[in-house]
């Protein structure tokens, strides 16, 4: 049965999580989805220990607290989040709602739409070699949820970052063998990931090269593992049952594309009263817009956010006049918010 709701939020990146709070103060309520297993869009994924200067009333803030202060905040409206998935598919019902399917096989019937999608759903970068579509999610993996599987086995992990890092040291443990492989000596990862590394392959716990894989050994319809070619040409096979790649992530606008909405260059056109697209009842906040003067900031996604609320609500509710109401004074809105009603 699809999952009834007033909203899809399509991205929980901080203007996807704002429009939560919007649409709650209204009385609507959100399902949020999202690539990523966790909310906080670029502020968690790109930047998360960086301060911002630009958020009122914030002096100074990192991007993760930014995510954690919005979580907070949002709380009183319980939004379902449903991460580490991708919306797939958009439709209009007859009945002008939405049906909405994600890569995980959710569906919702929703009221409206909004699209909070940043730069694209945030993927990971492949290994790109030839015939790696063949053996990805049977012995090419882009992420490791289940450090069990791994017992006993030969695995080789690819990256320098922290991920890659982060697993090299938590499964050289229980794997038969291991080996780190980064394109150059130098890691993005934290110093103290590193060091530990350093230990692993001291201890000769952990086989570290330095280059590029140029192929994938196959035999019998087997995989064996990986060609790698070090940075003096050097050509050297790595046998393993598994590869874990850590390359990290990048944006892809992927089904967005697909939805039949008017496009300008990987953005969606919105009109600055409603910041609706060209299909009524879909909405498009925060990066992912554009209109005359968009300057894509935070704070410009929060100010479309609370008019795109407004918006649902006539949308959804046509016969309903909507007030503009201060949370300061409003009683329905100390109680949307679950706050002490002042004297
Ligand atoms: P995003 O944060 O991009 O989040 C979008 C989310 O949607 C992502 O998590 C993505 O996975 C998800 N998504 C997309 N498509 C789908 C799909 N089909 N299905 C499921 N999920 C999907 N801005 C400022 O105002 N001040 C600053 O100081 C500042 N500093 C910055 C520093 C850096 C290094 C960077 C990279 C950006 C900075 N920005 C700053 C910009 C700011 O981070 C963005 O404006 C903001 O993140 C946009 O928020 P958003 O919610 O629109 O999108």
């Amino acid at each position: 049965m699809p999952i009834q709701t007033d909203a899809v939020i399509v991205g929980a990146g901080p203007c996807g999580l704002f429009q939560v709070f919007e649409l709650g103060l209204l009385g609507l309520r959100a399902h949020v989805v999202d690539a990523l297993d966790q909310p906080g869009g670029q502020c968690t994924e790109l930047y998360p220990d960086k301060p911002i200067y630009d958020i009122p009333a914030l002096p100074v803030v990192s991007a993760q607290e930014l995510i954690d202060r919005l979580m907070q905040q949002i709380k009183p409206f319980e939004p379902d989040f449903h991460l580490g998935q991708t919306v797939t598919s958009m439709e209009r019902q007859d009945n002008g709602r939405f049906v909405v399917s994600t890569s995980a096989g959710t569906v919702f019937d929703a009221g409206a739409v909004i699209i909070a999608a940043g730069l694209g759903a945030f993927e990971p970068r492949r290994l790109r070699v030839a015939g790696v579509e063949a053996w990805e999610g049977r012995s090419i993996h882009y992420a490791l949820r289940d450090p069990e599987v791994l017992g006993g086995k030969d695995v080789i992990i690819l990256g320098g970052g922290d991920s890659a890092l982060d697993w090299v040291n938590e499964i050289h443990a229980r794997v038969n063998s291991l080996a780190l492989v980064h394109r150059r000596p130098d890691y993005r990862a934290a110093p103290a990931s590193v060091a530990k590394m350093k230990e692993l392959t001291a201890a000769g716990k952990l086989r570290e090269l330095h280059g590029m894989v140029t192929a994938l050994l196959e035999e019998d319809g087997r995989f064996r593992g990986l060609k790698v070619k070090a940075a003096d040409g050097a050509e050297e096979s790595l046998m393993a049952d598994q590869v874990y790649v850590f390359y990290g992530l990048s944006p892809n606008l992927g089904p967005i594309a697909d939805w039949g909405l008017k496009l300008d260059k990987k953005q969606i056109p919105v009109d600055t009263e409603k910041f609706q697209t060209s299909e009524p009842g879909i909405y498009a906040v925060g990066d992912i817009n554009t209109y005359p003067g968009k300057k894509k900031l935070i704070l410009s996604g929060f100010h479309e956010a609370a008019l795109a609320a407004f918006a649902v609500q006539q949308y959804l509710h046509p016969e309903k006049k909507v007030f503009l109401q201060y949370t300061t004074t409003s009683p329905i809105m100390h109680k949307r918010l679950g706050v002490d009603q002042p004297e």
